[in-house]
């Protein structure tokens, strides 16, 4: 069946609604946007994916340039057919993409060559991609939840717990700041994160925030949280006692990828619209990968109808994907975890993966339920043929190493005069090194001053992971982002960082990361927001 966007109202509500199953076949029914917007994951540990992916022609498409971001947003949620009113959709964009963002484009593209085009996503409070998808679940998930309770099918409100390395809790506390009906808490490494991120989460704004350190590395945190999320009799007694369920709102809910899909169909419409492509001229997109859910957003948005070539998937050095796509064997048997300068990119089990293999076997539920239970016992998988070749026809991946992470950034200012961050690097050098004829799209995941460290190293000519001259060292964050700025001539730090030592630190609690510390900070918290 094939879904046009329309204006018509009426119409969509009498159409038959765009269901959800899930990846490994295991839930007992389909189920409905809010429905998959407030589980997360599906019952059998499968992920969320809408039956019909909507397709829009060149014409549609073409035409989204004439309206500002969150219409654009709001049209194609309307094609995917969403159980919200058209009207709330709307509300709730306008809303998710206004100005809160730094510019009024929300995701605007520099060109540094006739065909070389970055999309900046990182215009968003908190200065990282995760804002595009992060400004949005939290309303889609107030909206779904409400929606629920009034059709008798919800009786509580929700706290969302999450162990962050860095980035994505800033993201989610900033999303999900005063929304109504969830309160959150997030959990970092305490001495694990970087100045301006302990400075992010710590400074946070809100009555229904709360932010913890953890004594431990991340692993330690996101342990925990996995532990509080199976306690039971905790969940009984927070059901009970507060009203509340725990819910994670993490990087596999189909309400934080869809926000995403967005940004690449609006992307080609605005590239069009400025003259630098043709409608229907085929764009290569390069994204650095982390958990595949950009790039896997990407595959949705050719899937929609946007003519993308080739998807080029960037990894650093923790180059599982890169070999996944390179082999069709997904291995982390021996493979051991490294740090780089892209810390979001650090990662070994890349949840959306699962998505995009579910759609290249053209939906084969048992098919991904074996290799997802291959991974479980064996910490590795191997794709059968059709799928491998199914998987080099639509991406190309290479890795770069950390040297080249910053000398790719310091290139590119000499070249440019354009300051990236280490993982919009990782995206460039891929792109330099796989691409053909067609223009070049580069996600752009993080503003550089997120990353003033590295830059300051890529710039200065230091090796990745040495130590920074003292009189640098000792600066703060935001300091160190003054004098990035005052050698290159820049005035672009965004507001939201350039203030962060300014504003008064409001969390500083310490905890200890067994599940019981874990639980009595939960309680303390939810006791606190009933006073
Ligand atoms: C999360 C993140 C990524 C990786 O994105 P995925 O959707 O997980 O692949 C890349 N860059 C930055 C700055 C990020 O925060």
């Amino acid at each position: 069946m094939r879904l046009t966007y329309r204006r018509n109202r009426q119409k969509v509500q009498d159409m038959a609604q765009n269901l959800y199953s899930d990846t490994r076949g295991r839930s007992e029914r389909p189920v409905t946007f809010t429905e998959a917007v407030i589980d997360g994951l599906a019952a059998g540990g499968g992920l969320y994916v809408p039956e019909h992916i909507p397709e829009l022609s060149l014409d549609e498409i073409g035409a989204l340039a004439a309206l500002p971001y969150a219409q654009r947003a709001a049209r194609i949620y309307e094609a995917f057919d969403i159980d919200l009113p058209a009207d709330t959709i709307e509300a709730l964009m306008e809303r998710a993409y206004g100005d809160n963002f730094d510019d009024e484009r929300i995701c605007p593209i520099t060109s540094l060559t006739a065909n070389t085009h970055v999309l900046e996503l990182w215009h968003g409070p908190t200065s990282a991609f995760k804002d595009m998808a992060l400004q949005c679940l939290p309303k889609f998930f107030s909206a779904s939840a409400k929606q629920l309770r009034e059709q008798g099918k919800l009786d509580h409100d929700f706290m969302i717990l999450v162990a962050t390395s860095g980035d994505t809790g800033k993201a989610a506390l900033e999303g999900f700041r005063d929304a109504d009906g969830v309160s959150i808490g997030v959990m970092y490494p305490d001495g694990g994160v970087s100045d301006i991120q302990f400075k992010q989460m710590a400074t946070q704004r809100g009555e229904n925030v709360q932010v913890w350190g953890v004594r431990g590395n991340f692993d330690d945190c996101q342990t925990g949280a996995k532990n509080v999320f199976g306690d039971e009799a905790f969940a009984a007694r927070l059901r009970d006692e507060h009203g509340v369920a725990l819910s994670s709102a993490n990087s596999i809910n189909w309400g934080r990828l869809m926000p995403q899909i967005v940004y690449y169909v609006s992307a080609y419409a605005q590239l069009v619209a400025d003259g630098k492509l043709g409608l229907g001229d085929e764009l290569d997109v390069c994204v650095p990968t982390g958990n595949f859910g950009n790039i896997l957003a990407a595959y949705y948005a050719k899937c929609m109808g946007v003519p993308l070539g080739m998807l080029y998937c960037a990894s650093n050095e923790n180059r599982v994907l890169a070999d996944f796509i390179n082999t069709g064997t997904y291995d982390i048997s021996e493979r051991d975890f490294v740090l780089t300068p892209s810390p979001s990119m650090d990662i070994l089990v890349s949840s959306n993966l699962e998505r995009q293999l579910f759609e290249l076997t053209g939906r084969d539920a048992s098919a991904i339920a074996g290799w997802m239970d291959d991974l479980k016992r064996e910490r590795r998988f191997r794709v059968d043929e059709g799928t491998f070749a199914k998987v080099r026809e639509t991406f190309a991946s290479d890795s770069i190493d950390n040297a080249t992470c910053l000398d790719t950034i310091k290139r590119v200012f000499d070249e440019h005069a354009y300051l990236l961050d280490p993982h919009t690097a990782v995206a460039y050098q891929t792109a330099e090194n796989l691409r053909g004829e067609n223009p070049v799209l580069i996600a752009s995941t993080a503003h550089w001053a997120k990353f003033g460290d590295n830059v300051y190293r890529a710039l200065h000519g230091i090796a990745p992971g040495a130590a920074l001259p003292d009189d640098v060292a000792q600066l703060s964050g935001c300091e160190l982002n003054e004098l990035i700025a005052r050698e290159t001539g820049r005035d672009d730090i965004p507001r939201g960082l350039a203030e962060l030592d300014a504003l008064p630190v409001r969390f500083g609690e310490v905890i200890e990361g067994g599940t019981g510390d874990i639980e009595a900070a939960v309680t303390r918290f939810l006791d606190h927001l009933n006073d």
